[in-house]
């Protein structure tokens, strides 16, 4: 007489009960979640390295896709123009990668895994999102809330483990959904602080249930401050902005730098950017500004610029 494994018929009752859950309660109105076009969910997975998916959903997904429906609609774009469309949602390296990319591909994404992780920007977790949620093809995500929960699930210390214990517990008949699921439980239920693991679909089977903070990996975070000294240099009401060629907003426009002179001093502002702490001082600015571009109040509105310079137009109100 075949025995059953207890394994996996644990996990098979898991699996039904995250779905179960997942049905009632997961983050259906997402509009990435609506498609399967595979452009779409790679610029949604771009756009939500390190964006609340809330905020890319409301502002900026919608309008990046506006402008850009297709892959070679991007690809004909100015590096410029898909910056402008980035503008206020940080870590720019991404809208590059993204318009790099899109002039590689041309006119067709790849559809797998090991060509996905070829393109710029593109690492083992967002090809498998492309993978699993447009393609529907049967491989483990394993995010940021999925590896919470994961750890937390299985009683597992080590981070390095994660990824097979996401394979061995991949529902492989909706793995796209199972994916989804645990996303959305990491995301509303088994969120970093104070989990409510009441209303936890997994906690009868769950063994971090009893102290689920003891296996979450913190990452200690470093910030750098940074002092910036910035010239406000207007000419026929048009203000001086310069091209930045530095790692801080790579590509994007900025008040140029200057020397601080006390008596030109109009006053500072302070701003948090990616791991920058940063300290903005403003000054007016007399000179010419060498390879400058001059922008009227009308061509800032579209122009590639960080929040931080609308931060600093909104201080000298320009
Ligand atoms: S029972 Fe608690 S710790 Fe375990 S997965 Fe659910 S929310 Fe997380």
């Amino acid at each position: 007489m075949s025995q059953s494994n207890p394994i996996k018929s644990e996990h098979l009752k898991a699996q039904k009960l995250l779905l179960d859950w997942f049905e009632k309660e997961g983050r259906h109105h997402l509009p990435w979640r609506n498609t399967r076009d595979v452009y779409r969910v790679l610029v949604s997975e771009i756009m939500l390295q390190q964006t609340q998916a809330e905020r890319v959903a409301k502002d900026y997904y919608p309008h990046f896709l506006k402008s850009y429906p297709t892959i070679s609609d991007l690809a004909k774009a100015s590096l410029d123009d898909v910056l402008s469309h980035w503008s206020g949602l940080g870590y720019y390296v991404r809208a590059r990668n993204l318009h790099k990319l899109a002039k590689i591909c041309q006119k067709r994404v790849p559809q797998n895994m090991q060509d996905l992780q070829k393109l710029p920007g593109v690492g083992r977790y967002t090809a498998s999102a492309v993978c699993s949620f447009a393609l529907e093809q049967s491989v483990a995500v394993v995010d940021t809330n999925i590896k919470r929960v994961l750890l937390r699930y299985f009683g597992l210390h080590e981070q390095n483990l994660v990824l097979e214990f996401a394979n061995s517990f991949l529902n492989h008949k909706d793995s796209r959904r199972h994916n989804l699921a645990l996303m959305d439980l990491g995301s509303l239920i088994c969120v970093p602080k104070n989990p409510t693991c009441k209303d936890c679909p997994l906690n009868i089977t769950c063994k971090g249930r009893e102290n689920p903070e003891l296996f979450t990996l913190k990452k200690p975070v470093q910030y750098e401050n940074m002092e910036l000294f910035l010239g406000v240099n207007i000419r026929n009401k048009k203000l001086a902005l310069v091209r930045s060629s530095s790692k801080l907003y790579n590509g994007l426009y900025l008040l140029p730098q200057v020397d601080p002179v006390e008596e030109n001093f109009l006053g500072s502002f302070k701003h948090s950017y990616t791991k920058y702490r940063l300290k903005v001082n403003l000054y007016k600015s007399f000179d010419l500004v060498k390879g400058a571009k001059y922008f009227t109040y009308e061509e800032l509105q579209d122009a590639p610029i960080s929040s931080m310079t609308k931060k600093a137009l909104k201080f000298i109100n320009f």
